[in-house]
Order: C-alpha cells, then structure tokens, then sequence
C-alpha cells in the first residue's frame, strides 16, 4: 500500500451534474493526522466533494489521491482507509445494530469483529438496543450506528458530513473519542458552525457554488471571516 505524509491532495478537481458545476476546480493537500473543515452555504458543495474522496463519486477533472492512492487507480485501497459518515447512515433498516456491524466488518474483512463491536455499541450507548431492528431507531440512536459502522474497520481517514446532527450533547460528548480530534485519525469535515468547525480545524476551505473561495490555515482566520461566506 500506498505511504505518504499526505492524507488528501485534490487537483484541478471539477465534479459535474450535467451542466451544472458542483466543485470547480479544487486544490488542496490535507496533511496526515489534520482536519479539514469544509464550510459554504447549502449546495456550495460540500457533501459532493466529500462523495468524490470517499470514491462514491467519480472527479470529472482532475485527480484525487488519499494517503497516497490515486483513487482512478487504487480506489480499493483508498476505500479501505476511508471512514464516511453522510448524511444517511448506509445502514440497514430492517437488521439490528450488531447485525449491521457484523455485515460492515465482514465487507471490510475484519477477523474476530465481536469485541469491537460491543466496545463501539458501549461507547456510542447503544448496547441495551443493539440487538432491535434499526427501523426502529430514533434520528439520534440511527447517526450514533453510523458512527459506529465509519469506525469500525480503524480507517486512517474519516470523512464526516455534518456529523454531530442529531446527537444530544451527551452523544457529542460520547462520540468524541471516536471522530473527534481524540481520535488522532485524518479528517475532512462538512459543517455550519463557523465558531466550532474553526475550532477543531487545522486547515479550512470555503466553498461557494462549487468554487474555492477560501483556503487556509484554521489559525489566520477568524469565526466572523467564515460567517461571511454565508452572507
Ligand atoms: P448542503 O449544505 O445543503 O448539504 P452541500 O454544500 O453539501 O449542501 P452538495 O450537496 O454538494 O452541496 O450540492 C452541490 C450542488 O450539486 C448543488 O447545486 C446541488 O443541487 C447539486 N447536486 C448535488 N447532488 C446532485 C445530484 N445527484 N444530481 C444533480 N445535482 C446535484
């Protein structure tokens, strides 16, 4: 596999839906162990680049590589490095939370998954209801499975799209050592909170309609300066 300092570098990355522009020519490189907060208004395109790291979705232009792995190359062994939390949990409904896990770490052929399983189902909470069908499930209870299932194969890199919706400030708390700067992992993270997204960030970028209208360091910028994007 793949070494590299870098966890992300995007290039002249144009992502299309049709005639439409969601990313316009990207450029960044997120250092391994950093987070990337990724801030913009509704439809600047946040979620769709999240979805091209992630390899769910393909660049148009340019190129993406993650820790090292072109993803038009060696997406395989991009994906198995990659932990994405989006804005629906890629669970099943109709099997339980362990079930789910179960299925998840067999995808990621993880040998003997149990006793991660039960750790992360007691660390997110979960562990009196892991075994009711997640149709059953409230928004808070599904977001904290979903936290479970990006972390469960230890990926290098965690993708999170706006991943504290939902949760109570117990839950915050709880997932913390999980996706949070605790967690020591590499991270690209979605969010509308300028004053906390600047916060947990070591490198920001702002989108606008798919364009790159700020990129730099968490630490020569200010909560207000990002707040202006939404304006
Ligand atoms: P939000 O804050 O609302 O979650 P976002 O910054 O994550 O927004 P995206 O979901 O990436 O924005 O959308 C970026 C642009 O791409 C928007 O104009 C959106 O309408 C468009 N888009 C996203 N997904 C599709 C799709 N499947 N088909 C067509 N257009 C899409």
């Amino acid at each position: 596999m793949a070494s590299t300092d870098q966890a992300v570098v995007c290039e002249g990355l144009v992502r299309r839906y049709g005639e439409r522009r969601a990313l316009d020519g990207i450029d960044l490189t997120l250092k391994r162990g950093q987070t990337l907060v990724v801030f913009g208004p509704n439809g600047a395109g946040k979620t769709t680049l999240l979805r091209v790291i992630a390899t769910l979705l393909r660049a148009n232009e340019g190129s993406v590589s993650v820790l090292g792995n072109d993803l038009r190359k060696n997406g395989r062994e991009a994906r198995s490095e990659i932990g994405f939390l989006g804005h629906s949990s890629l669970c099943y409904a109709d099997l339980t939370a362990r079930e789910n896990l179960t299925y998840h770490a067999r995808l990621h052929g993880i040998a003997d998954p149990d006793e991660r399983i039960e750790r992360l189902l007691i660390e997110t909470g979960l562990e009196s209801r892991g075994d009711e069908r997640v149709a059953g499930y409230s928004r808070g209870m599904v977001q904290r499975l979903a936290i479970c299932r990006a972390v469960l194969h230890e990926p290098e890199l965690l993708l999170l799209d706006e991943p504290r919706s939902n949760l109570d400030p117990a839950a915050i708390d709880q997932v913390e050592a999980l996706i949070g700067a605790a967690s020591g992992r590499s991270r690209v993270i979605a969010s509308h909170d300028p004053a906390g997204g600047l916060e947990e960030a070591d490198l920001v970028l702002g989108l606008r309609a798919g364009s790159p209208v700020m990129l730099a360091p968490a630490g020569e910028l200010t909560a207000e300066q990002i707040g202006e994007l939404y304006r």
